[in-house]
């Protein structure tokens, strides 16, 4: 199998979740005593956070292009970089190393399409719901995208920075959340897109009526199958109904 350089650390609650899945999948798939081969280089989340409160982006592609070099120069085959919200600066990334880059919106969106869905909502930061590059890269691809109104998403991004990037899950949160995907769904949305790699530490297929993604799973299962892990993979069967 190939070795995964993984930028993480943004936030570490959802890079150790992607960590831990990645090796239980490896080890469901082969057994014994495998596990994946992975070059993970975690950033303090504060210096990236204070980037995106200033809104220095250039600054933080310039940073997570650097860290990426770095992965590619220790062995690392593939990259990935675990926060939805960072892959605004994702061609910045790209464009500095010579290995590929696994992008979360096309691993998400192989897995909408695959399971039949062509109009969702989408959960994630302020970043990810407002700006462009997300929602952008899905329609790209024929995906209809729904996002939640103003005071909806202020919710969704509250919870995001105040609670679950400390680790800290609260069933008012998850009630919260509930009731943005069931106001999506009335709005249309045949699937929810959980766009932020710590949402599915609060929120599963349980919470709602329709599909879900959740990111971090599906980008663990590409990045799996580009590493040459055959079979094994979640995504080549079921997305998280
Ligand atoms: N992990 C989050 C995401 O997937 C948010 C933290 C960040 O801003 O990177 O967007």
């Amino acid at each position: 199998m190939k070795t995964i350089g993984v930028l993480g650390g943004m936030s570490w609650e959802s890079s150790l979740e992607w960590y831990r899945l990645a090796n239980e999948r490896v080890h469901a798939a082969l057994g014994g005593h495998h596990s994946a081969r992975i070059i993970l280089d975690s950033l303090d989340f504060a210096e990236i956070e204070e980037l995106q409160a200033r809104d220095e982006w250039d600054a933080a592609g310039a940073l997570l292009a650097d860290h990426a070099r770095g992965l590619e120069r220790a062995g690392a085959d593939l990259i990935v970089l675990c926060t939805n919200t960072m892959h605004l600066v994702a061609d910045t990334i790209q464009a500095a190393i010579g290995i590929p880059f696994l992008h979360i919106a096309d691993t998400t969106a192989a897995a909408v399409l695959e399971a039949g869905v062509r109009r969702v909502g989408l959960l994630g930061t302020a970043f990810t719901m407002e700006k462009p590059f997300y929602r952008e890269r899905l329609e790209q691809q024929g995906i209809d995208v729904l996002v939640p109104d103003a005071e909806d998403r202020a919710g969704v991004h509250a919870v995001i920075y105040d609670e679950l990037v400390h680790g800290v899950i609260r069933p008012e949160s998850r009630a919260c959340y509930r009731e943005v995907i069931e106001r999506l769904v009335a709005r249309g949305a045949e699937g929810i897109i959980l766009g932020c790699t710590e949402i599915e530490l609060l929120v599963s297929s349980d919470d709602a009526p329709v599909p879900v993604f959740p990111t971090t799973a599906l980008h663990v299962d590409a990045a799996l199958a580009a590493a040459g892990l055959a079979g094994g993979s979640r995504s080549r069967q079921q997305p998280d109904t």
